[in-house]
């Protein structure tokens, strides 16, 4: 399969005909040549983008909204085809991709509808003779960074907001999951006026260019802190406007009160969905030392019944890592922490089999010297650390430089207040773990970075802000100059 550049309208190959491979993460077979665009395809990209910007912002209001239930209904329409695809490339589990696609068709619909209803404020005038307005606006070409753990997800958390606030965008997906995203916009987003949404597959230096382009004045980033570094770095001196949701490092704590069986399976998934491949994954878990024992032992038989398996099959639990380098992270950070005294109660190693595949791995008797419970991970592990008071939790919850999300398992409602109030991070989860709602702002603290998707706020993030002082009097004033002039 090959697969072209989307710019105005038109498929085409990179200006420099050159090509990459894209691999099934479970067998590492080839699936796909996509072009490989770099700064000349950026820069045609920008401009049909901002060329597009008038006629989409000026689109009447209540039609832009149709057009974008029209991209949710594409979506459903063509559901069965874009999970496979999001499976292929991806390698998660096929019940995760059926639902990453039913929350992209949603972010459609909410978006469409939100977009109608947000223009900006009226608000109260210093005279009679004056009107005071705060209008909001789209910025112009909006450029959209992704990564391959939800492709379409998180570009839908991107686009339909972006879009549903009049502006044009350019989507530069990731090199290894570009293939879902290609077919959903020429399922999904055809009906779209040409150069509204341009899709530009590459590596680094497209991005790159993407966010060094003048014409682009919003980058809206998901992705690694090291990435996101850079990105801050080359878009300062132009003073763009940047929305970044970076990694994370989460914990999942348990309450004293906690039902173990339960957190255990709580824990399982909060850890290892997407092979433990989630900016909001549990990445380390704090348990009081009366249940310790009890609940690693539990944790590590559960999680030694969970299935291994590429994404289509159907009883898989656990699919693939991404890739090769993924995988060498998270096998370095146990045998790390192995060496430093951790012990491994199951898994940590990797199959004799294709594919990018890596045992989940419980560990106990680990600290926060250990990089497995201090740098992101994002994979397959779960290393579970001892607790002796709930002030020792919350602040060892906070010892982290991220700052993404959160999990407390307690009905205790002095704990669950103190958890909410006292723990630095976008999302707290009291007893279900992981699970947005599309009216709430998603998004991170601390070194995860301070954009908001989703809510009214993934909304404004789109928007800039005008005030506008209109006085009908027609008349001078008299603060005005000369301040000499006698107004007897
Ligand atoms: P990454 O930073 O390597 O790449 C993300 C995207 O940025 C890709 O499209 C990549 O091609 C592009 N890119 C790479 N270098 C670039 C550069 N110099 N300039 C511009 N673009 C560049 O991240 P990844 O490995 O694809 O994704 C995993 C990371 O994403 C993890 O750290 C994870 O925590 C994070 N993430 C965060 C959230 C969140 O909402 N906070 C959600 C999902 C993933």
């Amino acid at each position: 399969m090959e697969r072209l550049l989307y710019i105005n309208g038109i498929w085409k190959p990179a200006d420099s005909h050159e090509w990459f491979e894209v691999d099934n993460p479970a067998t590492e077979e080839v699936i796909a040549r996509v072009a490989r665009g770099d700064a000349v395809d950026i820069a045609q990209a920008v401009a049909a983008a901002k060329n597009a910007f008038d006629g989409w912002r000026w689109t009447a209001a209540n039609a832009r909204a149709e057009m974008l239930h029209e991209i949710a209904h594409l979506a459903r329409a063509h559901f069965d085809e874009l999970v496979s695809l999001l499976t292929e490339e991806e390698g998660k589990p096929r019940g995760e991709n059926v639902e990453e696609m039913e929350w992209v068709a949603t972010t459609f619909d909410y978006y469409a509808e939100m977009g109608r209803n947000v223009r900006g404020r009226v608000i109260p005038s210093n005279e009679r003779s004056q009107l005071n307005l705060v209008i909001k606006e789209p910025y112009g070409v909006v450029g959209c960074i992704v990564p391959w753990n939800f492709p379409l997800l998180l570009l839908a958390w991107k686009i339909a907001p972006a879009l549903a606030a009049g502006n044009t965008v350019v989507i530069k997906p990731s090199e290894m999951t570009p293939l879902a995203t290609l077919r959903f916009v020429e399922l999904c987003c055809a009906h779209l006026p040409a150069g509204v949404v341009n899709v530009v597959t590459g590596f680094a230096d497209a991005g790159e260019a993407l966010v060094q382009h003048p014409d682009v004045p919003v980058i809206a980033f998901t992705g690694s802190v090291a990435t996101g570094q850079k990105i801050a770095t080359l878009a300062a001196p132009m003073m763009k406007h940047l929305h970044l949701e970076l990694g994370g490092k989460d914990a999942f704590v348990l309450g004293p009160d906690a039902d173990l069986d339960s957190a255990v399976e709580a824990v399982a998934y909060a850890a290892l969905i997407n092979a433990g491949q989630v900016c909001t994954s549990s990445e380390r878990v704090y348990v009081p030392d009366h249940l310790h024992d009890q609940f690693a032992g539990g944790v590590a038989d559960f999680v030694r019944s969970l299935k291994l398996g590429a994404g289509q099959e159907p009883d898989t639990d656990i699919g693939p890592m991404i890739g090769a380098s993924y995988r060498q992270k998270v096998a370095h950070h146990v045998e790390q922490a192995r060496q430093a005294g951790a012990k491994v109660l199951t898994g940590g190693q990797i199959p004799a089999r294709r594919g990018y595949f890596y045992e989940p791995a419980v560990l106990v008797n680990v600290n926060h010297a250990m990089p497995i419970m201090s740098e992101e991970t994002f994979g397959p592990a779960i290393p579970i650390m001892r607790y002796e008071s709930f002030e020792e939790a919350i602040r060892l919850v906070n010892d982290s430089k991220y700052g993404l999300g959160a999990t407390l398992r307690s009905n205790d409602p002095k704990l669950v207040k103190r958890f909410f109030e006292e723990v630095k991070a976008g999302t707290i989860w009291i007893n279900d773990p992981l699970t947005d709602n599309y009216a709430g702002p998603f998004g991170g603290m601390k070194m995860t970075g301070g954009g908001r998707e989703l809510g009214e706020e993934g909304l404004l993030t789109f928007m800039e802000t005008k005030h506008v002082h209109w006085d009908f009097a027609d008349e001078r004033k008299g603060w005005w100059y000369p301040y000499g002039r006698d107004e007897g």
